[in-house]
Parts: C-alpha cells; sequence; structure tokens
C-alpha cells in the first residue's frame, strides 16, 4: 500500500489539486487526511468535496471545529478569525455537520492519525520540540503516528532519547517510535512556499516528502476575489 497522507489544506484548491495529481502519478493507492480542511484561503467547499470524494480517514483540526461552530468560541488571532468566520458563511449546515463529526484521532490500518498532539489532542497544542514530542510519544500506542497544525515538516523519532531531524526520505527502522509531521498542503509556514504532504510506502516501509510548486498566483488571486485580508495572500508567495 502507498499512502497519500496530507492536511492542513486549509482551502487552498490549488495546492489541494497539485498535490492530488501528484499522488496519482505517485501511484498512491489510499489517501488519509489529518484535518484542517477550512480555514485561511478562498475555496473550503471545494476542498471540502474534494476530501469527502476521497472517502478516507480523516480527523479534526481546530479550523474544522472553529468554522463547525455556530458562532465564535475559541480565540483566533485575528486574521484566522476573520476567515473562520467568512468560512462559517460559506459551508452549508450538511457540510459543517460533517466537519463536526469527525474524529480527533485514529488508527488506520497500524499507524495513528492525529491533528495536533496525542496527549491533548483537543487542546490544539503544537510539537514544536523534543519535549513536546515526548508527551505525545507517552500517549502512542503504534510505532507511526502522523500530526499536522504547525505547517512544518519534521520528524521526530524515540529511541531512547528523542530526536528530531529534517524529513525527506525516512526509512522505517525496527524498535524505534515516528512522530512524523507531513507540513501543510495550503499554507507551509518553514519559509518553503511550496505544497507539501507525505507518502507512506508499508512494502519498502520508507515515509518520503514531497514538496510541489502549485498555482500561487491563483490562488492568492481567489483569495483577493473573495475579500479575505490581503496578508493571507500575501504569506502563501513567502510559505510563512
Ligand atoms: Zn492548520
Amino acid at each position: 500500500m502507498r499512502f497519500a497522507i496530507f492536511g492542513d489544506i486549509h482551502a487552498n484548491l490549488h495546492a489541494l489539486e497539485a498535490v492530488l495529481s501528484d499522488a496519482r502519478t505517485q501511484l498512491c493507492t489510499h489517501y488519509v487526511c489529518l484535518g484542517d480542511i477550512v480555514g485561511y484561503n478562498a475555496n473550503p467547499r471545494e476542498c471540502l468535496a474534494l476530501v469527502r470524494a476521497l472517502d478516507c480517514p480523516t480527523v479534526k483540526g481546530n479550523h474544522d471545529e472553529q468554522a463547525s461552530m455556530l458562532s465564535a468560541h475559541d480565540t483566533f488571532n485575528a486574521l484566522a478569525e476573520e476567515a473562520i468566520q467568512w468560512t462559517r458563511e460559506q459551508l452549508t449546515d450538511d457540510e459543517k455537520g460533517w466537519l463536526r463529526e469527525l474524529r480527533l484521532q485514529r488508527q488506520v490500518r497500524d499507524f495513528t492519525i492525529v491533528h495536533a498532539t496525542l496527549d491533548t489532542p483537543h487542546k490544539w497544542a503544537y510539537v514544536f520540540n523534543q519535549l513536546d514530542a515526548a508527551s505525545s510519544f507517552s500517549y502512542q500506542h503504534t510505532t507511526l503516528c502522523f500530526i499536522g497544525h504547525t505547517h512544518s515538516p519534521k520528524a521526530f523519532v524515540r529511541d531512547g532519547n528523542v530526536r528530531s531531524f529534517d524529513l525527506d526520505i525516512l526509512p522505517l527502522e525496527a524498535g524505534k517510535k515516528y512522530l512524523i509531521n507531513v507540513g501543510s498542503v495550503g499554507q507551509p509556514r518553514d519559509g518553503d512556499p511550496r505544497a507539501a504532504y507525505a507518502i507512506y510506502d508499508t512494502l519498502s516501509n520508507e515515509i518520503e516528502l514531497r514538496r510541489l510548486d502549485y498555482d500561487i498566483p491563483g490562488a492568492q488571486a481567489a483569495i483577493r476575489a473573495a475579500g479575505l485580508p490581503e496578508k493571507l495572500a500575501e504569506r502563501l508567495a513567502l510559505g510563512r
């Protein structure tokens, strides 16, 4: 099996189409979505339709949660809040209901998926460093877990100590545990504006991070046409 594992799409249809097209070219056989399908960018309904059509295991992100609530509950920063209010107005009741029903974490085959962390999935904490990863590892009962939320791809491995390194091609070794952040499809924040997702090949027992050019001007034009904040368009070109 070849899993295409992707998340933090954030309503960026141009980026999502590039990822799904690459996954087909790469002969992926299964899809897994790590949440935050909506928020920030201009095509929440189209992205939601594409993910739902894949009929794949999907977990809930904090933006999926906020967009599917009837009114604002949490305090997002001003930029995220403006976009989430706009998103809430776009989505139908059926779409919000689907997002609301998503689970926070799931097991898929022999690995776990969660948007934020395994120690407190509902609190939307971030795994930025080894200490954060160690907390999540103590709740990880599978060898492998995939996360998103920070929008920065990163691999954490536990073999006595917890170490972190940049994700490129990672052969999995017996006796170790892995926590893999696959980065963001629709709003990368690691300084590389290309869309990110990962392929997990269960036969070769390898994980590969994929980075893809996509139509950034197209995504920016959609943001401006929707009347969303200009900053949301600008950051796509910066990868921040
Ligand atoms: Zn996100």
